[in-house]
């Protein structure tokens, strides 16, 4: 997905995987109408822009892609090597733990918890973080648009118990048979230890 990617992972890309083909020889003329999740309608997308582009195949192809198979955790095992180079600490993704979908209590919304180690390839700081991953499934109608939440915890990288990293991935019809990808992120501050510390120091 990001320009540094290369031709090893391009070659991953969900067009090529053998999905979107047949729906775009058969979509001319009879596709579906666009949509529009509601996050975008009410401006309620992440400040950073990860990701916006389109697949030749329709929303619930993607997701499955994106969520429901073992793409994705190839593709970020692959993109970490390449960005690896030839350094001794070309270490993969790795001990990648997964849950199954269940409805979560709060929201009864389906979540779905991963974990994995990923090395840093910083000069100072540890040499790896534990990165623990929520998936939350905000709307899901393959009619319509999808709308996933991701939140994203390295507890072992400096500050790593006070933020979070969001990330929404909103997948919706682009007309004809494609499907709209947008992954917007922003870094969320829980800081409950911080100011849990600070407030001690101030009474
Ligand atoms: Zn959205």
């Amino acid at each position: 997905m990001s320009s540094t990617s290369g031709d090893r992972t391009r070659s991953r890309a969900p067009s090529d995987a053998g999905v979107g083909t047949a729906m775009v020889v058969g979509g001319v003329g009879k596709g579906h109408a666009k949509t529009e999740c509601a996050c975008g309608k009410e401006g309620k997308h992440f400040s950073e822009t990860a990701l916006s582009t389109t697949f030749p195949s329709t929303p619930e192809k993607v997701y499955n892609l994106m969520f429901n198979s073992g793409w994705l955790k190839e593709f970020m095992s692959e993109d970490q090597k390449l960005k690896g180079e030839s350094s001794f600490d070309a270490v993969l993704i790795r001990d990648i733990e997964q849950s199954d979908w269940k409805p979560s209590e709060e929201t009864k919304n389906l979540t779905r918890g991963t974990s994995y180690i990923k090395p840093l390839n910083g000069s100072i700081g540890p040499k790896q973080t534990k990165c623990h991953i929520i998936d939350e499934q905000i709307h899901c109608d393959y009619d319509d648009y999808i709308v996933m939440l991701t939140t994203t915890r390295t507890p072992d990288v400096p500050s790593g118990g006070v933020f979070s990293v969001k990330t929404k991935t909103c997948l919706m019809w682009a007309g004809g048979s494609s499907t709209k990808v947008l992954v917007t992120t922003q870094v969320d501050w829980t800081g409950k230890s911080w100011v849990k510390g600070l407030s001690c120091v101030l009474i």
